[in-house]
Formats: C-alpha cells, sequence, structure tokens
C-alpha cells in the first residue's frame, strides 16, 4: 500500500487527500497516517494540512522497489521489477530469472554489485550508493543474429534520458559505452540465450556512474560520473524511469524492421569520431580507419586506406588514435 499512496501522491499535482486515501485503500484514517509516517521516515518529505490532506514535497535520493514502482510511467518494460541491495551481477540474476521464466521486459537493479561484469569477463565497478546497475529481460521474436543491436538501441535510450535530465550530452563509443570528455560514464553487457534460429532470452546490461565524486587510482584516467561532469546529482530512480520510457520508443522502432535503418541516422549524431580516426584492436591484426557511422545491421562502417571495413561488434575494440576514445 505503501508504494501505492507513494504513487499516488507523485501523480497529484496538489494535495491528495486523506479521505480520499481511506476510500481508494479501504483502510481507515490511521492506517494511512500510519503508512505516510512510515515514508517520512524513509525520507521521503511529505506535507500535511488540514482539510486539504498530503502533498509530497521532496523525494529523497533513495534506490528502492518501493520508490522504482511508485516512479514507473512505462507501458510495458518494468512492470516487474526486481529490486537488490546488494548481489553478485544483474546479470546473473536477470538470466537466473529468465530461465526460470520471467516475462519480457522484467528490470533487475541493484544498490551495488560484487561482481559486476564488462565485455570478455573484465570487472565492471559499482560501488554502493553512487551508480546504476540495471539489467533488462527480453525475450523477443527475432532471429538470434540480430540480438546484439540491442546494445545500440540501449546507447541511444542512455544517451537520450541523461540528456533529458542534466544538460550533458553524452556520445556513444561503439559499440557498448557511453562517454564523457574522452571517459567512460557508461557500459553496457548484453548477453542471449539461443538456439540456431530462436532465443531463448536476451539480458541487457547496464552500468551507469551517476553520483560518484571520484573514482579509484586505476580508473580515474578512465571513468567520470554525471555528477563529475555536470555537477548535478540526478536522482538514480529518476534516471531509471528516464531510461526505460527511452528504451520502449527505441525498442519499438527497432522490432519494425529488427534492424537498425530505422534508427541508423539518430545513432550517427550521437557517435563519438564520427568521421575521424580510429583505431579497431583484437582482430587478427590491428587497424587504423575513418569511421563513417553504424550500417543498417548496426556495424561500424570503418574506411581504411585499401577498402572499406565493415566492424561487428563482439569481436573487437574501438579506440581513438591517440587514445581510449
Ligand atoms: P572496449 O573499448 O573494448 O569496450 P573497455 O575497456 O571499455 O573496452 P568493457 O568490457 O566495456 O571494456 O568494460 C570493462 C572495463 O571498464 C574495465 O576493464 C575497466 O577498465 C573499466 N571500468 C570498470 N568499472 C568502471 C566504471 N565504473 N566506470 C568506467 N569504467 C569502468
Amino acid at each position: 500500500m505503501k508504494t501505492k499512496i507513494l504513487a499516488e501522491l507523485r501523480r497529484a499535482t496538489g494535495y491528495v487527500s486523506g479521505q480520499a486515501l481511506c476510500e481508494e485503500f479501504n483502510v481507515s484514517r490511521t492506517a494511512i497516517w500510519k503508512a505516510i509516517n512510515t515514508l517520512k521516515k524513509e525520507g521521503y518529505e511529505i506535507e500535511a494540512v488540514q482539510n486539504k490532506g498530503y502533498r509530497l514535497v521532496r523525494v529523497p535520493e533513495i534506490l528502492s522497489q518501493k520508490e522504482l514502482e511508485s516512479i514507473r510511467a512505462t507501458k510495458w518494460l518494468a512492470t516487474e521489477y526486481h529490486y537488490y541491495e546488494s548481489i553478485d551481477s544483474t546479470n546473473t540474476v536477470a538470466k537466473k530469472l529468465a530461465e526460470e521464466g520471467a516475462p519480457h521486459g522484467t528490470v533487475v537493479v541493484a544498490g551495488t554489485q560484487t561482481g559486476g561484469k564488462g565485455r570478455r569477463g573484465r570487472v565492471w565497478e559499482t560501488p554502493a550508493g553512487t551508480s546504476i546497475s540495471m539489467t533488462y529481460v527480453l525475450k523477443p521474436d527475432m532471429m538470434p543474429g540480430n540480438a546484439s543491436m540491442l546494445t545500440l538501441v540501449m546507447a541511444m535510450a542512455v544517451v537520450r534520458a541523461i540528456e533529458s535530465l542534466t544538460q550533458l550530452h553524452p556520445k556513444i563509443k561503439w559499440p557498448n559505452d557511453i562517454v564523457m570528455n574522452g571517459k567512460k560514464i557508461c557500459g553496457i553487457l548484453t548477453e542471449m540465450s539461443a538456439q540456431m534460429d530462436y532465443i531463448n532470452h536476451i539480458v541487457v546490461g547496464t552500468g551507469i556512474n551517476v553520483l560518484n565524486e571520484s573514482f579509484p587510482q586505476e580508473l580515474e584516467e578512465k571513468a567520470t560520473s554525471i555528477y563529475l561532469e555536470s555537477g548535478e546529482a540526478v536522482q538514480r530512480a529518476q534516471l531509471i524511469e528516464a531510461i526505460n520510457e527511452q528504451f520502449e520508443h527505441y525498442y519499438e522502432q527497432f522490432m519494425e524492421t529488427q534492424d537498425m535503418s530505422r534508427l541508423d541516422k539518430e545513432y550517427n549524431t550521437l557517435l563519438v569520431n564520427l568521421g575521424g580516426q580510429v583505431r579497431v584492436e583484437g582482430g587478427k591484426e590491428p587497424y587504423v580507419g575513418n569511421s563513417r557511422g553504424i550500417s543498417e545491421r548496426g556495424e561500424l562502417i570503418v574506411d581504411t586506406w585499401e577498402a572499406r571495413r565493415l566492424v561487428s561488434s563482439g569481436e573487437v575494440s574501438v579506440r581513438g588514435v591517440y587514445g581510449y576514445v
């Protein structure tokens, strides 16, 4: 009931009368008063005025099941939330939930991860109270070969959501990172369980540095946060909700063609190094070329002095010629 009361207070533009809440939830005035008091203890600032009712004045920076559910305004994504204070990795839990039958659109969120992962088994740091670690469970009816493009769809959603809440204009470092001023603000890890021609499930995991005021020495050169870049303390639950709304929008466009043909032009405007030189590493031989944006299949188009190459995600890393970006 507390989640529903919170959702009511959030939706209302003014005061919500105690009587209306009693009637809606079919409980006594005292029960409403008690629920309001618990919310206050949790940090929600709620004003109570006689003959008017309750009004939500301020929401604390808090990540919880209740906070996420009460802010939710999406159509199909996050109809099921699984919030954990601390877990191994949201991708690992999401995969397990998917196998156990969690529906398409389930979202796993963690306060902190003890075993956060990057690509190829690398470590992703998520200090408690500062970052977002979340994973979508998706069960689309499409060919497994199209799944890696969901990383690109997610990257667009994260950039647009950050733009909607801050003055920042982050860029995408193809395929799975989001950067600001040459440093990483977000990483995305997409994993899939599939048969030859059938997807069991896809998990799209996202780690975002939101409120971090500093980073451990080994990450300082490479990592930054929304707070460090903008000076703004964005509320994580609000950012998650904004990302979810953006993802619904882009995902629906993606699914119409099951490729990037509706999204590639917009994607390319968000791509870091577009038109500039990049170094493609991790294949047989590293090479340098000009980045021309993505193809309709989500590959990065790189023109070298000899030929045009289409780079598929998964196999390689793309770097700036002089550094990480
Ligand atoms: P690539 O360019 O190949 O994608 P990457 O270094 O970005 O390489 P990922 O697998 O995407 O690799 O991410 C893991 C790496 O990100 C780690 O090796 C570490 O250097 C860095 N990293 C770990 N935690 C964070 C964080 N919270 N913020 C930014 N960077 C991080």
